[in-house]
């Protein structure tokens, strides 16, 4: 907490705002031009013409730039010494514990035809149908302190092996990275004599699952109806619960998250931080951007810094969709920060940027540094006007390489004497 000494009893508060995957490379169809060029975004430009912008490489050389590491590097965790695997950061925005030596996976309903990997979502099954083929897995399969299961949301839910050696020892392949392979491929391996046993019950747990979910009527009246079956259960991104050390503990601030997407949430719970679930946040294009700046003007009455995350921008690149991530930016824009600038309080410091970019000519996560800005009261501003990927070149903080966003927000709230 950090009591400004020409302002008795005023608190300074920090707003770090993420749009998914905002960031991206010259799009024809734009004549050659970014989405974050082309959109109007008057609230971005403002931060950044009032504030000091540069470029943040937040995937380290030789990592999959997922936004869960993009966002944990940028939160100052670095994911050469922190990670996290999918399943333990979903699954614990799902509210399911771990203990030591547990390891939780995330656990598809897939489509396999054929002894062919078809859908890793079995046809974006609906969590009501899911339900119920869920609720047949565990009744044929679940096994009190050896095997857990757990339903999550549509096609995404969790498999828990307690008492695993090492989570590391199995490679499992994620579904949608497999489209179209053979399912016998594919299946969970060992790659230690260590874990053969715990490899072997997953590959038989997959391969039996098939004549439990074919036959329940769920799946008869999905083929009826046209519809991909949910017939397989698909293990993967397995991981043990992090060990990282309290976004207080690191900053001796009070933090609280808003996002939709689980992976987020599952830092939050992590690294302590306070998670908001706002109605009607979607992670997709009808979110509730309004909502998101309600709560966050809500959350910082009790926290000293709230990250407001939004998912849309990240989805229209893998879209490969120009206009709608022009259009995503631009909700963002207009329906969240603009609220949000509006009721803050002063003083603040505030930071907008992307994760990592997603481009539209790419149509997946890409490693390159991200444009960032920062208005604080205490920078003056530096040439950049605008807040795009050009622009940011101009800014005063250049390319940050071993910097997380967070100590940069920080050392820019921080009275300079
Ligand atoms: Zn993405």
């Amino acid at each position: 907490m950090l009591f400004l000494p020409d302002d008795q009893g005023k608190i300074m508060k920090y707003v770090l705002v993420i749009g998914d995957g905002m960031a991206d490379y010259p799009v024809p169809e734009l004549d050659g031009k970014t989405p974050l060029q082309v959109a109007r975004k008057p609230n971005m430009d403002s931060i950044a013409a009032k504030g000091r912008s540069g470029l943040l490489r937040t995937v380290p050389d030789g990592f999959n730039p997922g936004s869960d590491t993009a966002i944990l590097s940028l939160l100052g965790y670095d994911p050469r010494q922190f990670s996290v695997a999918r399943g333990a950061l979903e699954s614990a925005a799902r509210g399911i514990t771990l203990e030591e030596h547990d390891v939780a996976f995330r656990c598809n309903l897939i489509t396999a035809e054929n002894g062919v990997l078809v859908d890793h979502s079995a046809g974006h099954i609906t969590t009501p149908e899911a339900e119920q083929l869920m609720a047949a897995v565990k009744d044929a399969f679940e096994k009190p302190g050896e095997v857990d299961f757990f339903t999550g949301l549509d096609y995404r839910h969790f498999l828990v092996m307690r008492n695993l050696p090492d989570s590391n020892l199995i490679e499992c392949a994620p579904p949608h990275d497999f489209i179209g392979e053979r399912v016998e491929a594919v299946l969970p391996k060992a790659k230690s004599t260590k874990a053969e046993d715990a490899a072997n019950l997953l590959r038989r747990m997959v391969l039996d699952s098939k004549a439990v979910l074919e036959a329940h009527p769920v799946n008869a009246a999905r083929r009826k109806a046209g519809k991909r079956m949910g017939n397989m259960i698909w293990p993967w991104g397995g991981g043990e619960k992090p060990s990282l050390p309290t976004f207080e503990e690191k900053y001796g601030l009070h933090a609280a998250v808003i996002s939709a997407v689980d992976r987020v949430k599952g830092i939050a719970v992590y690294t302590d931080m306070q998670v908001i679930n706002v109605p009607g946040a979607t992670g997709m294009y009808d979110t509730n951007y309004e909502g998101k700046a309600e709560a966050a003007l809500r959350a910082l009455e009790e926290n000293d810094f709230v990250f407001v995350h939004v998912e849309a921008p990240d989805e229209a690149g893998h879209e490969r969709n120009a206009k709608r991530k022009v259009k995503a930016i631009e909700d963002l824009d207009a329906r969240l920060l603009a609220p949000l600038l509006e009721g803050l309080r002063e003083p603040y410091t505030i930071s907008v940027l992307p994760d990592h970019p997603t481009p539209i000519t790419v149509g997946t996560h890409t490693s390159d540094p991200v444009p960032f800005a920062i208005q604080s009261p205490f920078q003056a501003p530096d040439d950049a006007r605008k807040f795009d990927e050009i622009s940011a070149k101009k800014g005063a903080f250049g390319l940050v390489e071993n910097k997380s966003l967070v100590s940069l927000l920080l050392a820019a709230g921080k009275v300079s004497i």
